[in-house]
């Protein structure tokens, strides 16, 4: 249930750096996880931890059990890529509050759509995963929209009501074709730049190996924008192919592992009761 956004990952990884414009590109064997993956694992122990549901006057409590996790596994796991102002964040002694625009608040909320069973809890977790790191409107909204995607996927929602409701809710365009995004595209891992042609790229998807190819392939932050249509698509698709699967399994770590499958344990009846529409 989280593996789909770990594997685009994986796969966007080796793009990251050598962007491509090519639908077509070959999985490479230098692939392997990043920031990306690090941190969603972190936001699926910290639900593991504690999966009680919240009210707005929660969110700051809450807010530091996530921002632990955050540390903790950014510690097991210190160059696994992340930016400059997250590092530094994530190595000071005491957690702060950061104002980031960028798109980490939004790689890792996945596991936030799987694991509460209405909306608003969902939007109130979102709050709290962001608050430490991500503590801006532009950067909450995006991931915001991103956990929003993949709940209203694991609930049997169509793309064209996904696309609406983010469209209303959050206010990000997403008519845009993907092929006149790609056109003139680049990296730039600005929430508002790079999470709308994200979730674009699954919607203009036919399966999970389709999103994360139409993601890597606008040949901007690659491994995170495959991360985001990876994560959305599985949740809706209900399945990743097998050689995908089995690539990127080769390329994981155990914590990060256990920590994905421990999560997924604990989510998994949920999930089954969930119905996938094509
Ligand atoms: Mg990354």
């Amino acid at each position: 249930m989280i593996w789909g956004a770990v594997y685009g990952d994986i796969i966007g990884s080796y793009y990251e750096v050598h962007c491509t414009k090519d639908y077509s590109f070959t999985f490479q064997s230098e692939s392997a996880f990043t920031d990306d993956s690090v941190m969603t694992a972190a936001v699926c122990a910290a639900i593991t931890a504690n999966p009680a549901p919240i009210t707005t006057f929660g969110i700051k409590k809450r807010a530091r059990e996530y921002a632990a996790q955050y540390k903790r596994f950014y510690s097991l796991f210190p160059n696994a890529g992340y930016g400059q102002m997250f590092s530094k964040w994530a190595g000071s002694p005491e957690p702060y509050i950061q104002r980031s625009r960028a798109n980490g608040g939004a790689m890792r909320v996945a596991p936030i759509g799987y694991a509460y069973r209405d909306l608003e809890q969902v939007m109130l977790q979102v709050k709290a995963s962001c608050y430490y790191t991500h503590h801006t409107r532009e950067a909450v909204n995006s991931a915001k929209a991103v956990a929003a995607a993949v709940w209203l996927a694991r609930n049997g929602k169509s793309k064209d009501d996904i696309k609406k409701f983010i469209e209303n809710s959050f206010h990000l365009k997403l008519s845009t074709p993907l092929d006149k995004i790609r056109a003139d595209y680049k990296f730039d891992s600005r929430a508002s730049y790079s999470v709308p042609p994200a979730i674009n790229a699954f919607l203009q998807s036919d399966d999970y190996e389709s999103a994360v190819r139409l993601a890597v392939s606008l040949g901007g932050d690659a491994d995170t924008m495959a991360c985001i249509a990876g994560g959305i698509a599985e949740a809706f698709y209900g399945e990743i192919p097998r050689h995908i699967a089995e690539f990127c399994a080769l390329r994981l770590d155990k914590t990060i592992k256990d920590a994905v499958n421990s999560f997924c344990r604990k989510f998994e009846t949920e999930h089954d009761l969930s119905t996938h529409p094509s």
